[in-house]
């Protein structure tokens, strides 16, 4: 799947008078790059066009990957950031006042190593063909991204509902599945009583903490704090072969559960790794350094299974958030 560039440079010593001199130097400089795709075009919440190219970018800028992205024809609320959404459409695509579904909508997922989801909340359901084409993508050992609201969509597909282990709206109940979250002694519930899935009080800055031992968060702060973001709770669903990364408390004073709510995860579906991330609200929410060093961590581990990069300086310490101003890259 990789793209390969290889740069070979030879230089030949042609006419050598001494005996020991080097006939030869070959250097193969070998740079490999992985291959995301972003998909987007419908969700509720209106930065999605920046907030892909804001993903776009933090990918390629880690030097890591190389990113498409891939929109539906019918987009739903991204007239508001026209300047990005300018960006990744052309002529086909039009705008819609409810979610319409896209039957040309058909990426060709095994070009890929890993596929970051920034559909949202009501986006339409795909063809049966596609979602097919995704199930086989990630049962062969696929990489998958859900960011915030991603979690949201597509309540009636099971599979979907079993790589992201959880999920919120759309009519998710008890019959999804428990809801996960951990309690005030560190001890992970998972709760069966009847109740609706999917939750949020106010924005409020959030304190994370790690769960786990995972290349993802490794070398993180046990405790870190996260920008102004929604505090995602009682999220249900399948839950099987998941890891709970990190939680936040959703606080009561900001109308959340009052629980530690699962933020990060993983899960394994196939041979397929998905890293599910409830982080990513608005324009804060993506400049924050937790969320950008975790979504890169998470997306690099989709795709391989590993984590090679280092944590920033700029990293957030228990009591402060951080973030980085986004500005768009002039090529
Ligand atoms: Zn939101």
């Amino acid at each position: 799947m990789n793209k390969t560039i290889s740069i070979v440079t030879l230089m030949m010593c042609v006419s050598c008078a001494s005996s020991n001199a080097t006939a030869s130097v070959i250097t193969d400089t070998n740079i490999s790059k992985l291959n995301a795709l972003i998909l987007d075009g419908q969700n509720n919440h209106t930065v999605w066009p920046k907030s892909t190219v804001m993903m776009k970018q933090y990918l390629e800028d880690s030097d890591l990957f190389t990113v498409d992205v891939y929109r539906t024809k019918p987009t739903w609320k991204g007239e508001s950031e026209s300047q990005y959404y300018d960006l990744h459409s052309d002529n086909s695509q039009f705008h819609v006042s409810t979610p319409e579904k896209d039957l040309s909508f058909n990426p060709n997922f095994s070009d890929y190593d890993v596929v970051i989801s920034n559909l949202g909340f009501k986006a339409a359901s795909w063809s049966k063909g596609t979602q097919d084409a995704f199930e086989t993508y990630m049962e062969n050992g696929g990489g998958f991204v859900s960011v915030h609201a991603a979690d949201n969509t597509f309540p009636q597909w099971l599979a979907f509902n079993k790589m992201i282990g959880l999920g919120g709206w759309g009519g998710r109940d008890e019959s999804n599945g428990p809801y996960l979250y951990y309690d005030e002694k560190g001890k992970l519930i998972r709760e069966t009583q009847k109740g609706s899935g999917g939750t949020h009080g106010k924005q409020h800055e959030l304190q994370i903490t790690t769960r786990a031992e995972h290349p993802i968060v490794e070398g993180l702060p046990a405790i870190w704090m996260h920008t102004k973001d929604e505090c995602y709770g009682r999220l249900r669903g399948p839950a099987e072969n998941i890891t709970i990364l990190a939680t936040a408390h959703c606080t009561k004073d900001q109308k959340g559960t009052g629980k530690h709510e699962p933020m990060l995860m993983t899960v394994h579906y196939g041979q397929g790794r998905i890293f599910h991330t409830t982080l990513g609200h608005g324009s804060a929410a993506f400049e924050s350094v937790g969320f950008i060093t975790t979504f890169l961590r998470g997306v690099e581990w989709s795709a391989t299974g590993k984590v090679s990069q280092t944590i920033p300086d700029d990293f957030p310490s228990k009591n402060k958030s951080q973030k980085r101003v986004f500005t768009l890259n002039q090529d």
